[in-house]
Formats: structure tokens, sequence, C-alpha cells
């Protein structure tokens, strides 16, 4: 669903390091082991006392034309020592580690909103001799985001945005904690769970009445909620899931939201959208708000319309007239899948068999190969799990190792509980370093649906976009992207799912499995085109909702939520919270889930190229070259100018929307 991708301070030394063509090296050993809290910390002490050193290096050093490269290195420093705890706090079982290295990320947290602030670093920037375009838009990324940290604000006021900078990552911090610790369980009969599958409960821990317990998370909420017949059962999994984080988060979001307004306003902003929209490719609240609106103007007739289907299924289903049926939130999903399985046929389920989790996994990587140019290879390594996996990438025409990913498939407690992907380590072709990615998702063991061969095939994406980016700085690699085109490599990818020819390599990771059949592809694919209004009415609604709450001048989240929520078709439901759980917008996509629905626009623009061939080597290695490999050392406008052979443009968009 989403990319985690951890905003790393940029920043850097070391000009030794600098080689000419030097080999690519793959990055050993990996990950520390992280054998106790106690080991957390001592690399914590060590890892922040060298960037400190560097730091101090850094400011000494000559601004001649290696300053740039001594800059990066210090980028190179925090990815090999800040980047894996930060990573590991949602994902290592241990719990005293994760706490370890939460308490870790706040004092990396504060070494970064100083190193922001860095005056004689700032100024070296502006100094420093740029060979050519690539270091001229490095300088310009660099300077924009001292300048974002206060290093340019008066004192007073540069104190008080460093504050308001720590602040902000101890409150997201906390929220999303209070989310992975908080172990939500959910009791049910086993008469209430009729109609889902016996796979997803019949392991599941039971209470001293014998009732199954089940958590929140993906495996276990989608099945509840699409196919359990009874209502209360799925209102009861409803409400825990938007009802995730509680009250508490409520109060820190509102906290985050409020400190996101001083500080735009330290800069002269009366808000905090305008502020961080102003280096994205919307460059204004009041641009993303234009283009939300034309999506909702889109899609509102057709989501009234899909909510009376909805209503005649349900009145048919229980035997009420129609006139007298309502619609509940926790009814939408549930009947959405029973019109799609009367019209299209199609039950989600039904993939499960053909799509085993390491096959699919295996299917995934394959696509890729084909279609960029590259090869995937497992390897022995020891990680933070036993279930976690290593791949070697290696460019197919040569032979060269290139980079490296670790995949993280199923849920355990404790461990972050959607779909991301960490950029661990960025490319920088003047030392010859590969980039790592770590993909982390929650799937059934069982298998996976179509939609989770998507989620599976886009998370990938962002995998691909650090794994093939080539270059030259690491400060600028792979997904250092606008904030608003990071999701278009991925989304664009979701739809090869849908291609016949694409999933027949499936038989060539695994000969075992059974083929799926074309017709329930296709039928899924005539499906997707049914929920569309609900499903755009609904990011339509995150996408202004945070715009709105990061507007206002006292954030009151729960009152503005119930306001917009209940101006949907659907409605609100008293007592429930859906923000208390919106991690995203407590997070870096605060201000930016419109994010989601822009680079959608730039993702089906760009499928266009591959509208006939879905594996066409000859596109996927233009596209290899001209827009992943490229990483942010070009405006993404550029890098989609360069690709396309044209500007990009909405028309796919919006033709998609009235399909
Ligand atoms: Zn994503």
């Amino acid at each position: 669903m989403k990319p985690v991708l951890t905003t790393l301070a940029v920043l850097a030394l070391n000009a030794a390091a600098v080689q000419a063509q030097a080999q690519p090296q793959l990055p050993a050993p990996n990950l520390p082991t992280y054998s106790s809290a106690a080991d957390v910390q001592t690399r914590c002490d060590s890892g922040l006392k060298g960037a400190k050193q560097r730091v101090g290096q850094l400011e000494k050093r000559k601004v001649d034309i290696g300053w740039l490269a001594a800059y990066d290195d210090l980028t190179v420093y925090l990815e090999d020592h800040q980047a894996p705890n930060d990573f590991i706090l949602n994902v290592h079982p241990v719990k005293v580690i994760r706490d370890a290295a939460q308490a870790c990320s706040l004092r990396w947290a504060d070494f970064a909103s100083s190193l922001g602030q860095n005056e004689k670093l700032y100024r070296a920037l502006q100094k420093a001799p740029k060979q050519d375009g690539i270091d001229a838009e490095l300088v310009r990324l660099a300077s924009g985001q001292f300048e974002d940290s206060g290093v340019a604000l008066p004192a007073p006021k540069r104190a008080r945005a460093k504050q308001i900078l720590n602040k902000l990552t101890e409150l997201d911090q906390q929220f999303n904690k209070n989310i992975r610790d908080a172990g939500t369980r959910v009791a049910f009969t086993e008469a209430e769970l009729k109609g889902v599958p016996p796979s997803v409960w019949e392991k599941a821990k039971r209470d001293e009445q014998g009732r199954v317990l089940l958590g929140v998370d993906y495996p276990s909420y989608v099945p509840v909620m699409r196919s359990a017949e009874s209502a209360q059962a799925r209102q009861r999994m409803w409400l825990a899931k938007v009802n995730e984080g509680g009250p508490a988060n409520l109060d820190l979001l509102a906290q985050i939201v409020t400190l996101r307004g001083e500080y735009a306003r330290l800069f002269g902003f009366d808000n905090y959208v305008d502020f961080n929209l102003r280096r994205r490719m919307a460059k204004d609240g009041a641009t993303a708000t234009r283009f939300l609106d034309s999506v909702t103007g889109a899609v509102t007739a057709r989501e009234k319309d899909e909510l009376q289907e909805l209503r005649a299924a349900k009145a048919q289903h229980l035997g009420t007239p129609a006139e007298q049926t309502q619609v509940e939130r926790w009814d939408a999903t549930f009947y959405s899948e029973r019109v799609k399985l009367q019209k299209f046929s199609v039950d989600q389920n039904a993939f499960r068999p053909y799509f085993p989790p390491q096959a699919s996994l295996e299917l995934s990587m394959r696509i890729i190969e084909k279609l960029m140019g590259v090869k995937y290879q497992r390897i022995d390594n020891k990680l933070w799990h036993e279930e976690a996996q290593t791949y070697v990438v290696s460019d197919a025409a040569t032979g060269k190792p290139i980079a490296q990913m670790y995949v993280d498939l199923y849920p355990r407690d404790g461990k972050y509980n959607h779909a991301a992907v960490w950029p661990l380590r960025g490319s920088a072709t003047r030392i010859g370093r590969a980039p790592v990615a770590s993909l982390v998702v929650n799937f059934d063991r069982n298998g996976l649906t179509l939609d989770e061969v998507e989620t599976l095939l886009h998370e990938l994406g962002h995998a691909v976009h650090v794994n093939l980016s080539n270059t030259r700085y690491a400060a600028t690699a792979g997904t250092t992207v606008m904030h608003d085109f990071v999701e278009a490599p991925s989304q664009m990818l979701e739809d090869w799912v849908y291609d016949k020819q694409v999933l027949k390599l499936m038989q060539e990771v695994c000969p075992t499995c059974k083929p799926v059949p074309d017709a329930m592809v296709e039928q899924a694919q005539a499906a997707k085109h049914y929920g569309k209004g609900g499903q755009f009415g609904r990011q339509h609604l995150y996408a202004s909702y945070d715009i709105a709450l990061h507007r206002a001048t006292k954030p009151e989240p729960l009152p503005l939520w119930a306001r917009m929520e209940g101006a949907t078709p659907l409605g609100h439901v008293q007592g429930t919270m859906f923000p208390a759980g919106f991690a995203h917008i407590a997070g870096g996509y605060g201000s930016g889930y419109y994010g989601y629905l822009w680079s959608l626009v730039v993702a089906m623009d760009l499928r266009k190229a591959f509208e006939t061939d879905k594996l066409g080597a000859d596109v996927g290695k233009r596209y290899r070259e001209q827009v992943l490999g490229q990483g942010a050392q070009k405006p993404a406008p550029e890098l989609v100018e360069d690709f396309l052979g044209r500007e990009s443009n909405s028309q796919a968009f919006f033709e998609y929307l009235k399909k």
C-alpha cells in the first residue's frame, strides 16, 4: 500500500573514499545483527560519535572540486549507521531491541536537525565548485534541505525550528509505537466467522471461552471484512481497526499538526501545506486542491451509483426492502465482494491457491528481470528474523552484482503491519556503492489474492527504484525523488498483474503451481473498474482531509474528520477515530497524501509506453536508464519527459476514471 521512504537527513565527509571507476561492492556485513538492547546502544554511541567527527572534518575541509563528494560521504556514513537502526525498530522480533532502537532514533534525529542547521556546511555547499548539471542539482536539493531545516533563520527562530523538528520525530514515533505495540485482538465465535476461509482462523489463539482471537493485521482483517456473513462480526473487526491508535493518537496528531503550522510560520508561510509543497511537482496547496477537486468531480456520481448497488445486494442478501436497507461502513467491502461475485464471478480468495507467497515473490522478480535486464539471486545471510531473505541483484548483460534486496513476507507480533520499502543504502557510482532496499509486507502463508499480488508488485517497484538507481551521489539516489513522484514507478507496475503474458511467467518460477485461468484474471480486471467510485472517493477523502487538517489554524483531527467523512455517501460512524491510525500523515506524508493520486497520473502516463508489451525489454531498458537510474539527479518532470519524449499529461488518468 505505501512506502516508508525514510527521510535520511542528507549529509556528508571523507574525500579519501573517492575512487575513479570503482567496482560495485556488495555491502558486507549487511545489517548489524543487534543481539541485545545494550548492543543497539553501543552501536548508537559509536555511530553518533563518528558522525560528529565527520561533520567536524568536513567543516574544516577546503572547499575545492572534491567537496561535494566529501559531503556525499557523510550521507553514506549516515546510511550505514543511522538507517539500519531506524529500520530495525520496525521489524526486529525482540521488543527491548525495538525500543532501544527507537530511543537511538531520537538521538539520530537530534543529530540530523543540528546538521540541517549547520551554517558552515551550508555556506561551503553554496561555494562548492560544480562540474556539471548533476553537481548543480545536488547543490540545489541539499541547499533546499538545509533551508527547510532552518539554517537561514535568525537565531531564536532557528533554535525553535530545531526544537520542533526533534519533537515531531518523537511524536511520530510514539504514534507508530501505539499502533505497533497495541496487540489488539478481537474475539469471535466460530459461528460468527461463517464465510471466512478457515485457513485464516483455524490456527489462531483462543480465549478462555474458546473464542478465536484475531489481530487487526491485513491477513486477518481483510478476510473478515470481505467474507464474514455476520454483520456483528464485521462491525467489531471494523471498529477495532478504525480505533487503532486510540484517543492518545488523536492527541498526538493534533500536536504534530499544530507544531508543523508553527514551523511553517517561522519561515513566513501561513500554513504548512504551502511550505511543504513548494519544492514538489504540485508547488502549492491550491494546485493540489484543484487537482483533488477534478478527481472528485470525475468519481462522485459513480460512488453514489455503486452505493445503490451495494444497497440492493444487501437487501437481496437479507431479504429486506431496498428502501429500508442501509449500507454501513462495515458492509461496504462485504457487499462489494458479493456484487463482484455476482456481476463478474470474481472471488479474490479464489486466487490464493494460484499465488503461494514465495512463488509470487519470485514471479514479481522475474517480471523485473525480463523488463529491466537484471537477475535476482537468493543468498544465505543472517538477518533480523530467520524468515527474512536476501537477494543479490545483478545486471543481466554484464553479470555484475549491482544491488541487494531484503524481503520480510509474513506478519508477526510487533512488526510494522503495512507494506513498505526502506531504502537502506543509495547508489553512488563515484565510489561503486551498491544500493540496498528492504521490502516489508504481511501476507497470508496460504497464498495471495490478486489484489495482494498487486501490492507486492507495487512494493517491489519501490525496491527496484532503489536498486536500479545509478546516480553519482547517494544523496540523490533512487527514491529521494520529489515526494509527489515517488509512488509513480510503483503504481505503474500494479497494472502488470492483469496481463496474461506476465502471469504466464509463474510457470517459469514455479512449474508445480497450477496456472491461474485467463478467465479469472479477465474477470478481476473488469471488476476493478467496478469499485472505482468508492476507491477513488476514499483516496480523495484521505488527501483532502490531510490538506484541510494542515491548513487549519487550530487543528482538531476528529471533529474535522467526522465532518468530512460525514459528507461522503457512507457517512461517519460516531465513536470511530480513523485519523488515530492514519500513520502516513503523522509521518512523512503529512500534507503530502495527495501525492498518491498525483503520482498515479504520472504512472498512468508512463504506462502508455508499455501498452503493447508489458515485458518489452527495449522500453524497459530505456526506462531503467532514463527514469529509475537517474534518481533525483534530475527533477522528476524532466525524467518523465526524457522517457516519454513529451511533457507528462493527465489524459490517461481521467480516461481511466471514466472507463
Ligand atoms: Zn508505495
